[in-house]
């Protein structure tokens, strides 16, 4: 087996020997631990069997990981000066495709083409800080089926996408994420083993697709407006919130009690009480009571 990359002294070296320096700005913090490598792939449960999207591969100490365990990876990483150092350091893999790109931009459907055996299609990545819910939405939001994801975030984040409602930490993000996925955190990650070292706390996140979406919605677009809707000012009832949303005037005031009504929901409520059940029911009386 290879000496892992993901060594203090081997990331070192390479960085010399490729004279790269951090940027901040694309939110590059290293992982230079072994173990967790290997707890963030045994986490993954990722076999011989597994494809893998990796986001922001680096110098790739994780991607090494991954192409030792699973059948195939496909890593993005957007800053150029990583390419040639990728292609250094990944030359013992045969089974791993980087392409330079913002994951943002990419057609994730149409890049998994390179997978050439299908089996589970897993999302495993050290996410850049910067943009963590902007790259999570567009993963969940895109074509492609992912049948699991097992990132790095910001513990603050993960702990916001996990939340249960009637927590601090609960709003439409733990909603957005919930209504596709189970979402646990799997382990904390402390500062020490990146370089450089975060200002933040890690977790690892664990999502993992539901068979059908959590609650049974009649229309998706509508149900998402309303959660944000209702978390806009955490500090005010449900009834404020929707009136500064979806209107003050008499026919919507009218719509939005008889709809509340029907969904047996305190409009004195705060939004951050109210469970994914009990906002389907109320998007899906709105809905029903739309003239
Ligand atoms: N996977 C490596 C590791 O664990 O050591 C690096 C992780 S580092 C936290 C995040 C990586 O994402 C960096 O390599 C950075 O250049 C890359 N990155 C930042 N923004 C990106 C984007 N929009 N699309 C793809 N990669 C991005």
């Amino acid at each position: 087996m290879n000496k892992d990359i993901a060594t203090p002294s081997r990331t070192r070296e390479i960085l010399q020997k490729h004279g790269f320096s951090f940027k901040k700005s694309l939110g590059q913090n290293f992982l230079t631990d072994p173990n967790i490598l290997q707890k963030i792939v045994a986490a993954a449960e990722i076999d011989e069997h597994t494809n893998v999207i990796e986001v922001g591969p680096g110098i790739g100490a994780l991607t090494e990981h991954l192409a030792r365990a699973a059948h195939q990876v496909l890593a993005f990483e957007i800053d150029d000066r990583l390419i040639p150092v990728l292609a250094d350091t990944l030359s013992p893999y045969d089974n791993v495709k980087v392409v330079h790109q913002d994951i943002l931009q990419v057609d994730l459907k149409k890049e998994t083409d390179y997978f050439d055996q299908s089996g589970p299609i897993k999302v495993v990545a050290n996410l850049p800080y910067y943009i963590t819910t902007p790259i999570m939405m567009h993963i969940l939001e895109s074509d492609l089926v992912v049948d699991e994801l097992v990132v790095m975030m910001q513990r603050e984040v993960a702990d916001r996408i996990s939340a249960k409602p009637g927590t601090k930490a609960y709003g439409s993000l733990s909603i957005a994420v919930q209504y596709y996925m189970e979402a646990t955190t799997a382990f904390i990650v402390p500062k020490t083993v990146f370089i450089p070292q975060p200002n933040v706390d890690s977790a690892i996140l664990r999502l993992v697709r539901r068979k059908t979406p959590a609650v049974a919605v009649t229309n998706e677009a509508e149900f998402f407006k309303l959660t944000k809707a209702s978390f806009i000012l955490r500090r005010k009832t449900l009834w404020n919130n929707l009136l500064n949303s979806y209107g003050k005037d008499d026919a919507a005031k009218k719509w939005l009690e008889s709809s509340l009504q029907q969904a047996e929901i305190d409009p004195k409520r705060r939004g951050e009480t109210l469970s994914l059940e009990e906002f389907a029911r109320l998007s899906n009386a709105l809905e029903a009571n739309k003239k």
